[in-house]
């Protein structure tokens, strides 16, 4: 099983990764993609990637962190320096914190970065938020096809939206709480060849073990709550999940090399 979507860069996993990683191997858990936000976590972000065979990473600024100062022609170069870059994200747009970053601002960051996706060639990993229409599509076309919808909270109606675009949908421990039945049926619908499964650790971890601190190893718990809403064995999900990882993110494969 991989964990698409962590962040391992933040303290509450960092100042104690090789536990955390451990106990992920001892759920199942062998491969991570580290999810970049912001300028700051940028080179810490691509040294863990580096510094681990069964870890990739991803360089990009979160829609409210269009302030951190981050230099685009660096943030270019960086792909062809580290082949551990698979990824540009997470980027998009975040209508539920425009107190945090107004519209505007958040607008002219997410088309830098899928200038960006489209400059390097990478995939795009999406962070999306209360701003879902069909403008928010036809804009990503324009610069990227290959995408997934990271941590995917919004209605069914919205999830088929984006699977007849061709997009990708991922699914975090929310799927899991009491009162998302609506994202368990998107659980059910997403097809087998579109759906991928992450922590977005250290937020959101899934139930049982809601309210503590998130790490790697919880995916399994993700992955045990949609196997029980598609009626497939973990290993059928795990097998089809890692399969569209390595669709959506080729450059992740030197994983598979190195394993
Ligand atoms: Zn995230």
């Amino acid at each position: 099983m991989i964990d698409t979507h962590c962040h391992l860069f933040y303290d509450e996993i960092f100042n104690d990764l090789d536990s955390k990683l451990e106990f992920a191997y001892s759920m199942g858990v062998t491969n991570f993609l580290t999810v970049g936000t912001d300028n700051k976590h940028m080179y810490q972000n691509i040294e863990i990637a580096n510094k681990y065979n069964n870890i990739v990473c991803s360089i990009g600024i979160h829609p409210t962190e269009y302030n951190c100062g981050y230099n685009i022609e660096e943030m270019r170069k960086l792909p062809e320096q580290y082949n551990k870059i698979v990824a540009i994200g997470e980027v998009g747009l975040d209508y539920h914190y425009i107190d945090l970053a107004p519209k505007d601002k958040q607008l002219v960051l997410f088309e830098e970065m899928l200038q960006l996706s489209k400059d390097t060639n990478l995939p795009l990993i999406l962070h999306c938020r209360e701003c879902f229409s069909d403008n928010l599509f036809k804009l990503i076309k324009q610069y990227n096809e290959n995408a997934v919808f990271h941590c995917f909270t919004d209605s069914l109606e919205n999830a088929k939206k984006i699977i007849n675009n061709g997009f990708y949908l991922s699914l975090t421990g929310i799927v899991t709480f009491k009162n998302s039945q609506e994202l368990r049926e998107v659980a059910k619908y997403v097809p087998d060849d579109r759906l991928l499964i992450e922590t977005d650790s250290p937020y959101l971890a899934p139930v049982p073990q809601r309210g503590k601190p998130n790490e790697p190893g919880f995916v399994r718990y993700v992955a045990e709550c949609i196997c029980e809403q598609r009626k497939c064995t973990l290993q059928y999900l795990s097998d089809i999940t890692n399969d569209n990882f390595y669709r959506l993110f080729p450059r992740a494969r030197i994983m598979l090399d190195r394993n």
